[in-house]
């Protein structure tokens, strides 16, 4: 990209103004459309999603074999939904705002095996690829028992393929978790702000660490190198794949029974608000492609990046996606929201959705750390930062500010006093206790220094 035109940009736009200052800011899309219409622009469709939550129940009884945890539930990976009125008010009296309608959390930071949305896209892939490769082998057939691939003939076969794939942490530890555990001889390329933690839980699983000093892109396109010159490797593109982005479609459907056993309704004068925190995109991508299939213009979908790597808002916005990146506009893509710390958007998943997604918006690092703090003191919930940046969401969407978005959706008050607010809690569980207490210092910090 020019100087010349991120001058342009700079100079006619007053958001990418407050985007390069780093303040929070929010970006509502005039062009939403219905779902009805913009659903075809996604160009994959509600069977893609069914073939997907097959292949996931073909292999639970191996999931469950493998990893036990997984057993009681029959070797489905999901993770609950719970009510969080004591956050609500606190939200409400630290933003001085009252919210109407309901805060709920999808705790993806309980999910087994990885603790993060990553154990959905991230572990369907590579389910995928072993099922394509043990079929054509003739080691399977889809009718099997599939708890049959917890064998050391099926291990010693996957040995001899490798699957090599670029992450700021969450991803490496599902595609390196389950990938040995198949037998796979598997790479992660860790970008620096990679945890150590993370690496080292890795190793001790027999996964390769590859550790890079530049950011997320960089990572990935080492992996991306390493499979081109390996006609035996399996890239996992998280930039680009749409296997990614199908295993986390998967969730909504699952998420729909979840509300209904709750009780909770959704339809047009019960709304479904839906903040969900965006990186690459294909985590929360996926999702709303599946929450849009299965509640249609009741649910909302609201993506939260951090102030320093606004990368799908600016990408949507401008119309350049992926041709631009953060650091194009001077902004560092360094915050403490590992999970989200990616400068450059999916080369699909801003395209394909940006019809379907109501808005975009920013948060600081410090209020995620006070929100983290905040959150365990009300609830008992313990998330890593990215988790907390769809926390937010709630009173976004109801300030004052945002009243022409409100209008231009018909949301009246009584809408809004029916309506539930979902924040998509991507990862947490599996922090160590002493970075977790770090963490919470650090919040605790923050949350003094901004009292009311
Ligand atoms: C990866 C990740 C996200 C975002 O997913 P993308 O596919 O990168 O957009 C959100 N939260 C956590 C904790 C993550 O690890």
């Amino acid at each position: 990209m020019s100087i010349v035109s991120i001058d342009r940009w700079l100079e006619g736009h007053p958001l990418v103004q407050e985007l390069v200052a780093l303040k929070e800011t929010a970006w509502f899309n005039p062009a939403v459309q219905p779902a009805a219409v913009a659903l075809a622009d996604v160009g994959l469709t509600r069977e893609d999603v069914a073939d997907v939550s097959a292949r996931l129940g073909r292999f639970a009884p191996y999931i469950a074999r493998v990893f036990p945890q997984t057993e009681p539930v029959g070797g489905i990976i999901e993770s609950p939904i719970q009510a969080v009125p004591r956050m609500q008010e606190a939200i409400s009296t630290r933003y001085g705002l009252p919210l109407p309608g309901q805060l709920w959390l999808k705790l993806d930071s309980h999910l087994p095996i990885s603790g993060s949305i990553k154990a959905r896209g991230g572990i369907y892939e590579v389910l995928k690829h072993a099922e394509d490769l043990a079929l054509a082998e003739g080691l399977l057939s889809t009718d099997d028992d599939y708890s049959k691939l917890d064998s050391d003939e099926v291990r010693a076969f996957f040995r001899q393929y490798r699957i090599a794939v670029g992450s700021t942490g969450n991803l490496g530890m599902s595609i390196g978790i389950m990938s040995a555990t198949l037998g796979f001889d598997v790479t992660v390329h860790m970008s620096a702000d990679a945890r150590q933690w993370k690496k080292d839980k890795l190793r001790s699983h027999g996964v390769t660490v590859v550790e890079h000093a530049s950011d997320y892109s960089v990572a990935v396109t080492e992996g991306r190198k390493q499979a081109e010159q390996d006609s035996a490797c399996h890239f996992i593109d998280d930039e680009n794949s749409t296997s990614l982005f199908l295993g986390y479609a998967v969730a909504a459907g699952r998420l729909k029974s979840q509300v209904a056993d709750a009780g909770v309704v959704v339809d047009a004068e019960h709304p479904l608000f839906v903040y969900l925190p965006c990186g690459v995109g294909g985590g929360p991508g996926g999702v709303a492609f599946g929450l849009k299939l299965a509640f249609g213009d009741a649910v909302h979908c609201i993506f939260a990046e951090p102030t320093h790597s606004p990368c799908m808002l600016l990408g949507v916005y401008t119309g350049l996606h992926d041709e631009i990146s953060v650091q194009d506009f001077g902004i560092d893509n360094i915050t403490a929201a590992d999970g989200l710390a990616v400068g450059r958007p999916s080369g699909f998943v801003g395209k394909a959705m940006q019809r379907l997604i109501d808005g975009y918006y920013t948060i600081s690092d410090e209020e995620m750390y006070a929100l983290l703090a905040l959150l365990e003191q009300q609830e008992g919930i313990r998330l890593e930062p990215s988790a907390l940046a769809g926390v937010p969401g709630i009173a976004r969407i109801l300030s004052a500010d945002q009243e022409a978005y409100r209008q231009r959706l018909q949301l009246s008050a009584e809408a809004l006093a029916n309506a539930t607010h979902l924040a998509w809690a991507t990862g947490g569980s599996m922090v160590p206790d002493d970075e977790m207490a770090a963490y919470l210092a650090k919040g605790r910090a923050a949350l003094g220094e901004t009292a009311q």
